[in-house]
């Protein structure tokens, strides 16, 4: 090589970004170096002419292990190698040396390049990465569509999904569907639009389990400033939420029972009261003192006591409706709060239930225990509109019952409970108005339309009392509906018309018997079966009976309702729809039903021979039945006027005191002929 072309490489070597050394093999001295060498140890190039390389090194082992390795190899490449700098510090290299044989001499070629700011980061890489991997919280990143692209340790072991089960897939496989849409709707409104958002979610785990998280979620962007991912750090608060349920239900129930307490009950009735303003309904507060509970705490002890107050809160509980509240409100003092009703009249109901149970025992600590109860009622909006007022009142009402000894119940008002009491009686006298002979059938005739033909009858039912002498179904019927009462009562009927109706179907052929039923008879799929056992015991054939129930049914709710409407109809048996008009009457619901006929209600009939406006609704009621197929039968026809009227609106049957009042089975046998 030519020493012009040897000067001119050096230069280039001296301007190269790469530290270059060459050192002796022989003693290690170095014996040259260009001038990045020189600047990345931090060493005059005297300085390092003729020194060990070795002096470089800060790892004596590495630097043997790259010594041997050179001797077996004869190169080693690119390995990260600390190095001292003159000056004392540190610098990362990547180093790579390569043997050769240069005038004569073994040597070592040496590169290195500066790498500290990469090791740095990579270091600061590490530690985020394993910070974020073993953080106690749960991290979790997703792509801008919400796929899951990263999830740490701390959600697999809350949520019990593995990260690869987790990876790919949406955020919502942890939905529990206890979170309302709109706080998903919020969260994701914010994070899309740039911002942060926290707040609680509820979510499920992988065994299906709840669990609360407080979660903050914010969206990530890339250089360029566009979202790129959404990062959510969310910690588990279930225990939290436990702990504040948990202190909440202390402040609310009662320790004892469970049950809620005043402050709870206080609540709960201000808001039924407003329910009820609303609603245009009553609300009864009744207040339920438990006698003698001090008489248990002397004789058995106060272990006694508190089983006998568990068990007759439990038993008080049983007697409810879901939809009523039932609160402690001092040792032997409980609150039910009865809403969503019409009449105060309807909470007795309760009242007698409550009481009733009272006759049975109470099995405490292996004893029988009879406990009586006191029980004041008062109602929303007659007797006050303010919660404290209202248990005042039934608190008043409380301390009055105490005169009409144990077991016994008062309204706050004078007048409600003298209607209460006279219900009462009229309740004890008809349990047992069956044995003593005291109810009958009355039978009303039905007419075909114009012709006036008996076509059939409507069975009656009548009660004389004793002393009270006839009492009209409108008002004993309520009553036995009241309590199961009306069961046996309806059976009775059922099976009376079905005896006397016999002797007049034989005799007419074609014969319609229109019973009425109590929406109390459909609670149970039982009826059915009784009245086929009834109509099969007493001969009459299943296609003349007519089972008359009012729209209060169809409204009632009750599920049961429809499917025996509908069995009873696939045996034959015509199905009536009663005082038709007169409730919410609608079409909607009359479609549904497979109703024969149609009874219009005597308050229309009534209006028909009146004004033209007020024939319009029975005209109209007429029409729509008859596109429904169904008979119509215009109930409460006295004139003669309202007959024919009634006959050119096209009503097909009629009844009324023009055609024959309801009269009792031996004058009707007359009627027929008999
Ligand atoms: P309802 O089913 O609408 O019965 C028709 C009522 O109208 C009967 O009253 C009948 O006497 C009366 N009535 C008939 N024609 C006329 C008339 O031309 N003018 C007037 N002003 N009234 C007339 P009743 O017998 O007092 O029965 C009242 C209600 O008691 C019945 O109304 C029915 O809802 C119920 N009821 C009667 N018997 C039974 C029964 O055995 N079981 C059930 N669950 N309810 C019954
Ligand atoms: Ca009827
Ligand atoms: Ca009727």
């Amino acid at each position: 090589m030519l020493d012009g072309d040897l000067n001119g490489l050096l230069v280039v070597l001296d301007e190269c970004p790469v530290g270059v050394s060459v050192s002796r093999r022989r003693d290690g001295h170095v014996v040259y170096a260009n001038r990045r060498f020189a600047e990345l140890t931090g060493l005059s190039l005297a300085d390092i002419i003729a020194a060990p390389a070795r002096r470089f090194f800060v790892d004596g082992q590495q630097r043997d292990a790259i010594v041997d390795r050179l001797k077996r190899k004869g190169r080693v490449d690119n390995i990260h190698v600390p190095f001292r700098r003159a000056d004392g510090s540190m610098l990362w290299a990547l180093l790579t040396v390569h043997s050769a044989h240069l005038n004569g001499d073994d040597v070592n070629f040496a590169w290195i390049s500066d790498i500290s700011e990469r090791k740095q980061t990579e270091g600061r890489l590490r530690l985020l990465s394993a910070a974020v991997e073993q953080a106690p919280v749960t991290v979790l990143v997703t792509d801008k569509a919400g796929r899951i692209e990263y999830v740490n340790q701390a959600f697999s072991q809350v949520t019990g999904y593995s990260m690869d089960e987790a990876i790919g897939q949406n955020p919502r496989m942890l939905s529990s569907g206890e979170v309302s849409r709109e706080v998903f709707h919020d969260l994701w409104k914010a994070i899309s639009s740039g911002n942060t958002w926290q707040g609680e979610l509820c979510n499920r785990k992988k065994d299906g389990s709840l669990f609360w998280e407080h979660a903050t979620v914010s969206p990530v962007k890339d250089e360029g400033g566009a979202i790129a991912h959404y990062l959510a750090v969310k910690e588990d608060i279930t225990l939290r939420k436990e702990y504040e349920d948990r202190l909440e239900h202390q402040a609310n129930h009662d320790q004892l029972t469970g049950l809620p307490n005043r402050v709870l009950a206080m609540d709960r009735l201000g808001q039924a009261l407003a329910l009820a303003g609303r609603g245009g309904k009553v609300v009864v507060v009744m207040v339920v003192i438990l006698d003698d509970i001090g008489k248990v705490n002397d004789t058995l002890g106060f272990k006694a006591g508190d089983a006998a107050v568990i068990a007759f809160s439990q038993r008080l509980s049983r007697t409810m409706r879901q939809c009523d509240t039932l609160a402690r409100l001092s040792g032997n003092e409980f609150l039910v709060i009865i809403g969503d009703i019409d009449t105060p009249a309807m909470a007795e109901v309760s009242a007698h239930r409550i009481l009733e149970d009272c006759h049975q025992s109470l099995k405490i600590e292996g004893r029988d225990i009879f406990l009586t109860a006191r029980i004041g009622m008062t109602a929303y909006p007659t007797d006050g509109r303010d919660p404290l007022v209202l248990i005042r009142n039934a608190h008043a009402a409380t301390v009055r019952s105490e005169e009409r000894g144990r077991n016994s119940f008062r309204f706050f008002t004078p007048k409600m409970d003298e209607e209460a009491q006279a219900r009462l009686k009229i309740e004890g006298s008809l349990r047992n108005a069956i044995e003593r002979n005291e109810l009958s059938v009355f039978y009303q005739p039905i007419v075909a339309a114009g012709s006036r033909r008996l076509i059939g009858t409507e069975a009656l039912l009548r009660w004389s009392h004793p002393e009270l002498g006839s009492v009209s179904p409108d008002r004993f019927i309520p009553i036995a509906e009241a309590s199961d009462l009306i069961l046996p009562i309806s059976d009775w009927v059922l099976r009376q018309a079905c005896r006397d109706a016999s002797r007049w179907q034989a005799k007419m052929g074609i014969f319609k018997l229109a019973v009425n039923f109590s929406p109390r008879q459909f609670r149970s799929l039982d009826l059915v079966e009784k009245i086929l056992d009834i109509l099969e015991e007493e001969g009459f054939p299943k296609e003349c009976l007519e089972v008359e129930v009012t729209e209060r049914l169809l409204m009632s709710g009750m599920n049961n309702a429809k499917i025996i409407l509908d069995t009873i109809k696939s045996f034959d048996i015509s199905l009536s729809i009663d005082d038709f008009g007169t409730g919410y009457s609608s079409l909607g619901y009359l479609q549904n039903f497979q109703f024969d006929t149609l009874k219009i209600d005597r308050s229309f009939v009534k209006e028909v021979d009146g004004a033209e406006a007020s024939r319009s609704l029975a005209s109209a009621i007429i029409e729509m039945a008859r596109a429904l197929h169904m008979e119509v039968v215009a109930e409460g026809v006295e004139t003669v006027e309202q007959e024919r009227i009634l006959g050119e609106l096209g009503c097909q049957a009629m009844q009324g005191y023009l055609f024959g009042r309801p009269m009792p089975a031996n004058e009707f046998d007359v009627l027929i002929g008999l």
